[in-house]
């Protein structure tokens, strides 16, 4: 298993957030805090790793979490290299690990990683220079530690209290890297309660979210809970005769209004994005008041600055 910390214990990568324990994710969501300014404000910045350089290698498409990580990197005054895949030696045979070594060579100190194949960012981790910091932006079904990071850090802006709180997940939890990084995050924090809700065909398998409850009625599933999520179905993930069509999608896991009267009357609504409306919610609650979908966004920003400050200061000291 990959090394996330060094061997005083700091934070080298970002791999999974299985095994960050509640101070260091404490530590993360406060610095991440300290990072956030009112919408229209002037963003915060930083300069104490000025001119150091963070590769991002995306080889499946992403549009938030890429110009994400790009816009955290430049208000930290680093160096972006948005390596374009399509065009990309792997797609002419080089290895992974040799492309790696070509931008270490040229002296990236961050690699930004979203890969398809299991595995892949804690591989690249195991191999990369001592100097040299590997981030998870998305693996596979698995991992997406920094959106599990903002998402937490969205619901501690709105509740404070964990141990109160009741976060019903819905939709496709199964092939969702998302559910499993927030989940992680989740229960180290101590959340009071989590349910899953999703058709069995959706569901996670028996020996995944430890203490969850599962429903597959989104009724009871959503009764009283504080905070909302819903999920995009993993299309790509799937064969074609599994994807649940749309229309009866919607009838049944939709979230619309009337489903979230059923949560706390101060609930919130997330969403990771991208959304697709009118399969898994409504415009009217996608936009609506208890929507935070927007401020996710926002501390998407704050989060991955946050993260890549640390690992800097890990890599090369304060
Ligand atoms: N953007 C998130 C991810 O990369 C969620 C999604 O794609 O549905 O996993």
């Amino acid at each position: 298993m990959t090394m996330q910390l060094d061997s005083s214990g700091k934070l080298r990568h970002l791999i999974t957030l299985k095994d960050i324990d509640k101070p260091m994710l404490e530590m993360l969501l406060d610095r991440a805090d300290s990072f956030v300014t009112g919408r229209g404000a002037l963003p915060r910045n930083g300069s104490a790793f000025a001119g150091r350089t963070v590769a991002n290698l995306f080889f499946e498409p992403s549009t938030r979490t890429r110009s994400s990580f790009e816009l955290a990197a430049k208000r930290l005054g680093l160096h972006v290299l948005n390596l374009d895949v399509r065009t990309s030696s792997r797609t002419k045979g080089e290895t992974i690990l040799d492309t790696i070594y070509t931008l270490e060579a040229m002296s990236c100190d961050i690699f930004v990683l979203r890969d398809s194949e299991p595995g892949m960012p804690g591989f690249i981790a195991d191999n990369v220079d001592p100097w040299v910091s590997v981030l998870n932006a998305g693996e596979a079904d698995r991992n997406h530690p920094t959106q599990g990071l903002l998402d937490v850090l969205t619901m501690r802006q709105h509740k404070r209290d964990f141990s109160q709180l009741s976060v019903s997940i819905i939709g496709d939890i199964r092939h969702s890297r998302v559910a499993h990084s927030t989940s992680h995050a989740l229960n180290t924090l101590g959340v009071g309660q989590l349910r899953l809700i999703a058709p069995e065909s959706l569901m996670p398998a028996a020996d995944e979210f430890a203490g969850a409850e599962r429903h597959t009625d989104i009724a009871t599933g959503i009764a009283d809970a504080d905070v909302v999520m819903t999920l995009r179905i993993q299309k790509e993930r799937m064969n074609a005769a599994a994807i649940p069509d749309s229309e009866s999608y919607y009838r049944q896991y939709g979230l619309n209004k009337e489903r979230l009267a059923l949560a706390k009357p101060d609930a919130i609504v997330m969403h990771p994005g991208p959304m697709n409306r009118g399969t898994e919610i409504s415009s009217e609650v996608a936009d609506g008041p208890q929507s935070v979908i927007r401020e996710q966004v926002a501390n998407g920003v704050a989060t991955r600055m946050a993260v890549m400050m640390t690992v800097l200061e890990t890599l090369h000291g304060k």
